[in-house]
């Protein structure tokens, strides 16, 4: 399933006149295999050993093109640092507290909740983010021993 994803987003690089380098495809290919929506400096980290002569600037600027033409999102948090997800369909989050890892689930999306808010404020709203916070099972199994 991955491989499909990843041949699809190769697809897309393409018709989008992005030139796919060795590098490029080695952080789609670590971010459709990722599930914890890695920041750019843990790609990097994961990547080091394999590109030697890579940067987290190139890291940062491969992921600036993915955004761009939509394949990936970007989630900031305020002061900490950007994290990227590869599933641009609507979906939810819940955010682990202790390690930081964020898992996607999906829940109806909460249509109803962007046209109250147009209405009791006047706003136009192009979108909204909901959050889910707690402890991951790995965390929970952690701090049990
Ligand atoms: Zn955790
Ligand atoms: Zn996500």
């Amino acid at each position: 399933m991955a491989d499909n994803r990843l041949q699809e987003a190769i697809d897309t690089l393409k018709d989008s006149g992005v030139r796919i380098t060795p590098q490029r495809h080695a952080v789609l290919e670590y971010l459709l295999n990722s599930m914890t929506h890695p920041t750019a400096d843990e790609i990097y980290k994961a990547l080091e050993s394999k590109f030697p002569n890579m940067s987290v600037a190139t890291v940062y600027n491969n992921l600036r093109v993915f955004r761009e033409i939509g394949l990936v999102r970007e989630l900031t948090y305020g002061d900490s640092s950007s994290r990227f997800d590869c599933n641009t369909s609507d979906h939810y989050h819940i955010i682990c507290e202790s390690c930081g890892k964020i898992v996607d689930f999906h829940y109806p999306s909460l249509h109803e909740v962007e046209s109250l808010a147009e209405q009791v404020t006047g706003f136009d709203v192009s979108h909204h983010r909901m959050e889910v916070y707690g402890t991951c099972s790995e965390c929970q199994s952690n701090n049990a021993h």
